[in-house]
C-alpha cells in the first residue's frame, strides 16, 4: 500500500481545504444555530463538482478517486459536519444509482443530482427500526402497475429539502429499494428540530400514506433491497463519516493548539503544563491513526479488495471514537470557554456524538468487527 498522495490528490486536498475554510467554516455557527442550510452553499459545492463526486462523466459528474473523495469529506468535516453530511447522503444515493440503477434511471437522475438540481437522501430508519434494519415495517404492495407504499421513515438527513429518496420497504416480507420522488402523492415531510449535533442537516420524518411508486422507480426488487443496495450505499456513507470524523478530530486539535498558546494561567501559557501536553499528544496520535485507517479503507475500496467493507467499518469505528475523545479533550482544554457557543469546540463535541450513532451505531460496529474477526 502506498502512503503518498498523488500530485492530483494534493491539488484536490488544497482546493477542498481552501473552500472549506473560506466558504464553509465562516457559516458553520450560523448553520448550527439556525438549523437551516443555505441554498447558495449547495450551489457553490455543485459548481465545484462535489455533488457529482461519485457520478461518471457520461452522466454529468466530475468523478473523484475514492481517496480524493475521502479528503473532501475530511476538509468539509473539519469546517462543518452538517455540510459534510449533505455530501454523505447525496453520494450514497448517486453511488447506489450508479451501481444498481437501470440505464433509464441513471440517465434521468444522475445528471440532475450531479448538478445539484436535485438533492438525494437515504431513507432506511423508522420510528421503531434502527439497528435492526432488516426488520423495516414500511410496506410495498403491488396494485395494478404500481407499488403502494405505506409507513414512516425517521431521522432522514436533508429530508426537508431532498427531491429524491432512496427508500427501503418490505414487499412480501422481503426488502426492496425504491426511488421515491418528493412530489409523490401521499408523501408528507415533517421537519425534525433540536438534534444534539449536525443541527443544520435538516432532518425529517417521512410519512407515506398509500404512495403509488411506479415500476420505473424500483431500484432493486424483492430480495435484493437491503443486502445489495443498502449495504453498498452504507459502505460509502460510513467511509464518508469516517473521514468527516477525522475532520472533527483535526479541527479540535487545531483549535486546542491555538488556544493553549494564547491562554495563560499561573503566569504562563497553559501549553506549558504537562497535563495539557498529554491531551495534545493523545489528540495528535489518535487523529493520525484514524486518518491512516481511512486511507487504508479508501485504498481497499478504490481497488475493490474483499476487505473493503470491514476496513471501512474499522475506520468508521475508530475515527468516530477518536472524534468524540478528541473533541471532549478540546472542550476540557478550553475550560468554560469550551462550554460556550463562542468557541467551535462545543459544536465539535456535539457533532462527534452523532458520528458514533449514524451509519450504524458504535455497538453495532463493534459486533460486526468482532464477527468478521472470528470469520477471518
Ligand atoms: C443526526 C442523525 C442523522 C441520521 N440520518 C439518517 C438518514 O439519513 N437515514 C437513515 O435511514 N437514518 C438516519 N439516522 C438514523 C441512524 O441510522 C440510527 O439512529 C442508527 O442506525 C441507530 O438506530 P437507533 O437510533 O434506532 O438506535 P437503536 O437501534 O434503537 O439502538 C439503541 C441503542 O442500543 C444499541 N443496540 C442496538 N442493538 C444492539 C445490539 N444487538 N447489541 C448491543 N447494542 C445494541 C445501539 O448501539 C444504541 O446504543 C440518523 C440518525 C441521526 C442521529
Amino acid at each position: 500500500m502506498q502512503f503518498e498522495y498523488t500530485s492530483q490528490q494534493r491539488d484536490n486536498q488544497h482546493l477542498y481545504r481552501q473552500f472549506a475554510q473560506q466558504e464553509v467554516a465562516p457559516l458553520a455557527r450560523q448553520i448550527d444555530e439556525t438549523e437551516q442550510f443555505p441554498r447558495e452553499l449547495i450551489c457553490k459545492m455543485a459548481d465545484l463538482g462535489f455533488l457529482g463526486a461519485l457520478v461518471p462523466e457520461e452522466h454529468g459528474g466530475q468523478p473523484l478517486d475514492l481517496l480524493s473523495f475521502g479528503l473532501l469529506n475530511e476538509e468539509l468535516g473539519n469546517a462543518c459536519s452538517s455540510t459534510r453530511s449533505l455530501i454523505t447522503v447525496h453520494s450514497m444515493v448517486t453511488f447506489a444509482l450508479k451501481r444498481w440503477g437501470r440505464q433509464a434511471q441513471q440517465e434521468k437522475w444522475l445528471p440532475l443530482l450531479a448538478r445539484g438540481e436535485k438533492i438525494g437522501a437515504f431513507a432506511l430508519s423508522e420510528p421503531n427500526i434502527g439497528s435492526n434494519a432488516g426488520y423495516i415495517e414500511t410496506t410495498a404492495v403491488p396494485h395494478a402497475d404500481v407499488l403502494v407504499v405505506n409507513g414512516r421513515k425517521k431521522w432522514i438527513t436533508f429530508g426537508q429539502i431532498a427531491d429524491l429518496f432512496l427508500l427501503f420497504a418490505r414487499q412480501d416480507g422481503q426488502p426492496v429499494a425504491l426511488l421515491v420522488e418528493k412530489e409523490t402523492p401521499g408523501l408528507t415531510v415533517h421537519p425534525i428540530h433540536g438534534m444534539i449535533g449536525t443541527k443544520g442537516a435538516m432532518l425529517a420524518e417521512l410519512v407515506l400514506d398509500n404512495c403509488p411508486i411506479p415500476a420505473q422507480n424500483i431500484l432493486a426488487g424483492v430480495g435484493f433491497g437491503i443486502m445489495a443496495v443498502a449495504m453498498s450505499a452504507l459502505d460509502i456513507g460510513r467511509y464518508s463519516v469516517a473521514w468527516g470524523s477525522v475532520g472533527i478530530g483535526q479541527a479540535s486539535l487545531e483549535a486546542s493548539l491555538a488556544y493553549t498558546q494564547a491562554r495563560e494561567q499561573f503566569g504562563q501559557p497553559i501549553s506549558k503544563f504537562q497535563l495539557i501536553q498529554q491531551m495534545v499528544t493523545n489528540m495528535v496520535t489518535h487523529v493520525k491513526a484514524a486518518r491512516l485507517l481511512c486511507l487504508q479503507a479508501g485504498y481497499a475500496l478504490e481497488n475493490q479488495q474483499p476487505s473493503a467493507t470491514n476496513d471501512i467499518l474499522i475506520a468508521k469505528y475508530f475515527a468516530s471514537k477518536t472524534a468524540m475523545e478528541v473533541a471532549t479533550d478540546a472542550v476540557q482544554i478550553h475550560g468554560a470557554n469550551g462550554c460556550s457557543s463562542d468557541y467551535p469546540v462545543q459544536r465539535f463535541l456535539r457533532d462527534a456524538k452523532v458520528m458514533e450513532i449514524i451509519e450504524g451505531s458504535h455497538q453495532m460496529q463493534q459486533i460486526m468487527i468482532a464477527k468478521n474477526a472470528y470469520l477471518a
